[in-house]
């Protein structure tokens, strides 16, 4: 299936084209229909499934640019990940003006990641630890959030970000989106499912 079958903003189907996707990948064709309506979904997808792409897509379609507060919060288990998200979800964006997004680990100086929440982002791609931090402090602020990713859940469980994750979505909005990505679906997954979604769409491929 073609992504032009969705009823994806214009700016988005143009950095599709530029990008070079001319069919959706399995994981995006079955999530991105319930994403773009608003529904929690629980997908398990690998690596190179296109999967961030799949909710890179979707956080940016309901993003509204002029409302400048933080709307979209992506978790990652490491560093890496995060800048590679980071950096698929601006190519994206390219075609959006004025797109604020911000990227914060652990491990990195907490100076400048403080300098530059003078201004509220649009989109946080982070980890778990230092995010949390930025919202217990106040540097931070969850109350506009309309979608939470947890990217590679598994991943953050094992490394033993459940608190923190939990932590984080008590301080964020009560009504926000929960798109939950994992490689693998072992019961702790189940259990946060269970916890932080509301009938979710669950997509295997
Ligand atoms: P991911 O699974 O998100 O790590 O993505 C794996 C790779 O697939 C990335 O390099 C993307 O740029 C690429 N990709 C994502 N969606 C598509 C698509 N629909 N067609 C072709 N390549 C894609």
């Amino acid at each position: 299936t073609t992504f032009n079958t969705l009823t994806l903003k214009p700016a988005l189907l143009a950095s599709i084209e530029t990008l070079g996707y001319t069919e959706m990948t399995p994981v995006q064709a079955q999530s991105l229909p319930p994403m773009l309506e608003g529904r929690d979904v629980i997908a398990q997808a690998q690596t190179g499934s296109g999967k961030t792409a799949a909710f890179g897509l979707s956080l940016l379609h309901s993003l509204d640019v002029d409302t400048i507060r933080l709307q979209a919060l992506v978790l990652c288990p490491t560093r890496e990940l995060a800048d590679q998200v980071s950096k698929a979800i601006r190519k994206l964006a390219a075609n959006i003006p004025n797109v604020k997004l911000l990227t914060l680990c652990g491990g990195m100086p907490l100076g400048p990641q403080l300098a530059s929440l003078t201004h509220d982002p649009h989109i946080v791609v982070g980890t778990p630890g230092r995010v949390q931090e930025h919202l217990k402090r106040g540097s931070l602020h969850g109350g506009g959030i309309k979608v939470l990713v947890l990217d590679e859940a598994d991943r953050m469980l094992d490394m033993g970000f459940s608190e923190a994750i939990d932590d984080i979505i008590g301080r964020i909005a009560k009504h926000h989106q929960t798109l939950l990505f994992s490689a693998t679906y072992p019961d702790e997954i189940r259990k946060v499912s269970q916890r932080v979604q509301r009938e979710p769409v669950e997509i295997t491929v």
